[in-house]
């Protein structure tokens, strides 16, 4: 196996290729130690060693290397070909897929892309396994979806892996038939978004969890809110639910093995469960629950004002002077006073993208536990899923893509559910996957039609 020597504790070896020219940036710590970025495919490894083998990182370098590859691929597709990466992709993905044309945003506008773009056949995406997914379920039948690495996965995903939520939900829905209703976070995989689409419920975002809770909240039902926590725990106070009515399920590492509702496992056991409006699954993001209150009072002690994301604890979230999307923080960058001083709690990359923006407008962004006292890195923790996507996978792809002969285990299909440990694909017949597709896509699309109404009044 090909040791990718860039990264064991840092992604800081690795220049980062900005419009602006040669700029080697400080290194950002990775929170999560459980996936290592060590790991190339058999037909990725000679791209993998030809960046390894390159004299240096300058963009005087790698620009020429990754346009012997990327160019040709353009040319062949033409139109057809889009690139994607999310905002928290390491600053020089996110430059390279603005160089050959493509998009660089949230998750909510990620998903959308193949089917608001239906001229886009080979969608080829530069982030986590989900993203791709959701766009696949969202594709129409010529358009194609590829991931750079198919083991880039998102570990609160990874805690809310089907086979971990499906005997508890059907337990859930044994007991409360209709009058429970799935919310599944985008941060799942397609299985979940079609449980919940079989539900009548719907998937949502941070951007629009409030609008999604509030329209499932109006049906009076059961509310059952996978995967994250946080999210759900910070979007329940935003809408005025009351906390006393929220149930949180046992820690799934804990008990991955699972339980029956009436075990003694869950806290209150089932009379909890009979009088809780919204059950929250247990997972979380490793990123975002770095953030401690104390961090928050430490930046705002020094005239700093505290932006978070909502999947930071709630402790965090109520102690800061706004909470919000990574669209929400982007804008509050961009729109802040020149002089003002903002301190971001989200992830490292995010934060060192808007550092470099806030700076050309006189804004200063830091990262909230850049925080000297408490020892933490030179920029907060950076997605090490995330940042299995690097430069020789996005040449690697667009060459073997354009020569016909790109890894089926790169193909992302709905209800693909991939074992990010081992590369494993278990891949849905064509008659589950289009059932899948079907209840998926109801989810989603109940998402997109809540949004889309409330943006409209
Ligand atoms: S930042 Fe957290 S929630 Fe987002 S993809 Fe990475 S692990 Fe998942």
């Amino acid at each position: 196996m090909l040791q990718d020597t860039r990264a064991t504790t840092t992604v800081a070896s690795r220049a980062t290729i900005a419009h602006s020219g040669l700029r080697l940036e400080p290194g950002i710590p990775i929170c999560q130690t459980d996936l290592p970025l060590d790991w190339y495919q058999e037909e990725l490894k000679p791209y993998a060693e030809e960046y390894l083998a390159l004299p240096d990182r300058t963009p005087e370098t790698v620009l020429p290397w990754l346009d012997s590859y990327a160019r040709p691929a353009l040319s062949h597709f033409g139109d057809s070909l889009l690139l994607l990466a999310h905002f928290y992709m390491g600053g020089e993905i996110v430059k390279l897929v603005e160089r050959y044309g493509g998009s660089v945003s949230d998750s909510y506008a990620l998903a959308l892309q193949a089917v608001r773009r239906p001229e886009k056949k080979v969608i080829v995406e530069s982030a986590v396994h989900f993203m791709a997914e959701a766009i696949a379920i969202l594709a129409n039948d010529d358009q194609e979806v590829w991931i750079t690495n198919p083991k880039a996965g998102c570990t609160m995903e990874l805690l809310a892996k089907d086979h971990l939520v499906m005997p508890i939900a059907d337990q859930l829905l044994e007991r409360y038939g209709d009058e429970l209703v799935v919310i599944a976070y985008m941060n799942t995989s397609g299985r979940l978004k079609a449980l919940a689409g079989r539900t009548g419920g719907a998937v949502c975002t941070s951007s629009n969890a409030h609008l999604v809770l509030e329209w499932a909240r109006a049906q009076g039902k059961k509310i059952l809110f996978v995967p994250d926590q946080h999210l759900g725990r910070n979007t329940a106070r935003r809408i005025g639910m009351d906390d006393s009515r929220l149930l949180t399920l046992p820690d799934p590492q804990t008990y991955a093995g699972g339980y029956a509702l009436d075990d003694g496992t869950i806290a209150g056991g089932v009379r909890a469960l009979d009088q809780a409006e919204m059950i929250l699954w247990a997972s979380h993001c490793s990123v975002h629950t770095v953030f401690r209150p104390e961090m928050v009072h430490w930046w705002r002690d020094r005239g700093w004002r505290v932006l978070v994301h909502p999947e930071s604890t709630l402790e965090v979230v109520l102690a800061a002077d706004g909470s919000g999307s990574t669209n929400y923080l982007w804008n509050e960058v961009m729109s802040a006073p020149r002089g003002a001083k903002l301190a971001i709690g989200t992830e490292g990359h995010f934060v060192r993208n808007a550092r470099a923006e806030g700076r050309k407008r006189g804004v200063e962004v830091a990262h909230l536990a850049d925080i000297p006292e408490l020892g933490r890195g030179a920029a907060g923790c950076g997605c090490a899923t995330m940042s299995r996507n690097d430069p020789p996978h996005l040449a690697g792809m667009l060459d073997l893509l354009r020569r016909g002969e790109a890894p089926d285990l790169n193909r992302v299909l709905a209800g693909d559910s991939v074992d990010e440990i081992t590369g494993a694909r278990d891949r849905l017949s064509p008659e589950e996957r289009r059932e899948l597709i079907r209840h998926a896509k109801a989810a989603l699309e109940r998402m997109i039609e809540i949004t889309e109404t409330d943006r409209q009044h």
